[in-house]
């Protein structure tokens, strides 16, 4: 492969970085590649040569101008100072430039790094499956992410509850830059690459801010639509610590994430979560609370009175982005008045009856204004409630006045109301099958997150309430 390589983060000063070699996975075997991150990057499946991109990403093939390289960022954790933390298990092997956009690659699970603390460097299938395909899910629903671009399995064995086998996910991203990678400049008391590392990322990615602060707005803003885009479509990450926060905005670390099923406000997706800090309903709060200690490193170029308004910039926002986005799952085409009560109220009932998330939405597609009987497959397996009555009458009204053609109303909100998110069970099916080197369940479903809002009927059943008996397994950390 001929690549034309521009590695920018080496030519940040040296702290920020170390050079390091992959340990190789036994026996790779590519599971998946994802044609749409392929097409995104400007290749195509049948200009690559799978055995040889295998080799490259497990790290027994050079490419001329790649690089090899993990970077040392710190944050807090749970809300606690954790000092130094850094690519723990991910290897960057390089960045180019396509059609005016950077693309980074970065692979997870490739070993030990100056960075592996207690770790050992490596990734199992589990959690590689999952980032694999919520990553390209995301993607696919419209929610800034960073990418998956291939996941392979390997024959090592791996210790974590049990013994697992080993596996990599091929990520790629313009930039790995975290909140995480200033709180180490500033806190470790390196003012001059604190400097460079702004200058870099003002440079690059936001040059359209003339300054550091019109940088730090436009990240309050990305990532206020970035948790409104969450909320929109119910997902939890379940690990917000601010080392897992991306400068641009991008949901990054696929960890214990999970999407709503019996909607609840308070639901915890991470079973190490003892006390909810990452709840569903405390993201936009946590990610004010991270743009604080994002800011904190900024005292030394912004007055401070000054990053104390971009922090309220953050809720008006958030607000701000999440109605249109909800108003769009509506069918309504503007804002109206008293839209916020509409949808809040909607959300109240949703989580006082537990409907699931996903399923309420799509079903909401076919309803018919002053017919409530158009929702009588919803009600066939969701819990009905007497307070819906009046609250649909509400939203009759308003969509009369909204006066959108039902035909186009319901075409728009098929579009914001997917059919198929990756439900916990879902994922399980997969990594039971991945884990036995079957790919067939991986590459059908990457087809279907992939269009997540297309009917795909041979999985209706994936689309409706989760079974009580496989309804928001508990997933942890560990990965
Ligand atoms: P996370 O909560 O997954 O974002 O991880 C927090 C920190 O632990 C990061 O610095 C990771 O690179 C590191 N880490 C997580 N898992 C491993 C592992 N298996 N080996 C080495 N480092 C790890
Ligand atoms: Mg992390």
């Amino acid at each position: 492969m001929g690549i034309s390589f521009d590695n920018s983060f080496q030519r940040l000063p040296p702290l920020l970085f170390e050079r390091v070699e992959p340990t190789p996975l036994k026996n790779p075997k590519l599971m998946a590649l994802s044609p749409a991150c392929l097409r995104d990057m400007g290749w195509s499946e049948d200009g690559i040569d799978a055995n040889e991109l295998v080799e490259w990403l497990n790290g027994t093939r050079h490419w001329p101008g790649e690089q090899r390289i993990s970077t040392r960022y710190a944050g807090h954790q749970f809300g606690v100072w954790a000092g130094q933390l850094g690519d723990g298990r991910a290897i960057s092997l390089g960045e180019f430039l396509h059609q005016g956009r950077r693309f980074e690659i970065q692979t997870k699970g490739s070993g030990l790094t100056p960075f592996s603390r207690m770790g050992d460097g490596k990734a199992v299938i589990r959690s590689s499956v999952r980032e694999f395909l919520c990553s390209e899910a995301m993607a696919a629903l419209g929610i800034p992410t960073t990418r998956a671009l291939a996941l392979i399995n390997g024959e090592d064995e791996v210790e974590r509850e049990s013994v697992e086998r080993s596996a990599l996910v091929a990520r790629v991203f313009p930039s790995n830059l975290r909140f995480g990678h200033f709180e180490y400049c500033f806190h470790f008391d390196h003012p001059a690459e604190l400097k460079e590392l702004e200058a870099y990322t003002r440079t690059l990615f936001f040059p359209e801010a003339a300054t550091t602060e019109e940088m730090l707005e436009e990240i309050v803003r990305r990532t206020a639509d970035l948790i409104a885009a969450w909320q929109s479509v119910g997902f939890a990450h379940g690990v917000m610590n601010t080392d897992n926060m991306s400068i641009l905005g991008l949901t990054i670390d696929y960890g214990p994430f999970g999407f709503l099923e019996n909607t609840r406000l308070d639901h915890i997706c991470n079973h190490s979560d003892h006390r909810g800090r990452y709840s569903f309903g405390k993201q936009p709060n946590i990610a004010l609370w991270n743009l604080e200690r994002l800011l904190v490193c900024f005292t030394p170029f912004v007055d401070r009175d000054r990053l104390l308004g971009l922090l309220g910039q953050f809720a008006p926002r958030f607000t701000d982005s999440w109605l249109r986005r909800m108003s769009d799952k509506l069918g309504l085409s503007h804002q109206g008045e008293k839209d916020a009560d509409l949808i809040t109220d909607l959300i109240g009932l949703m989580h006082e009856n537990e409907w699931d998330f996903t399923f309420f939405f799509r079903s909401l597609c076919s309803y018919e204004t002053g017919k409530p009987e158009s929702l009588e497959a919803f009600w066939r397996r969701q819990p009905k409630d007497e307070a819906f009555d009046p609250w649909l009458r509400r939203y009759d009204e308003r969509l009369i006045r909204d006066g959108m053609d039902p035909g186009e109303r319901r075409k728009r909100q098929r579009k914001v109301n997917p059919k198929y998110v990756l439900r916990n069970h879902i994922a399980q099916d997969v990594i039971e099958a991945v884990e036995k080197d079957d790919d067939r369940q991986l590459r059908r479903w990457l087809n279907v997150l992939l269009s997540p809002d297309e009917e795909h009927p041979e999985f209706d059943s994936f689309a409706g309430p989760t079974p009580p008996a496989r309804r928001n397994l508990m997933v942890s950390c560990s990965s």
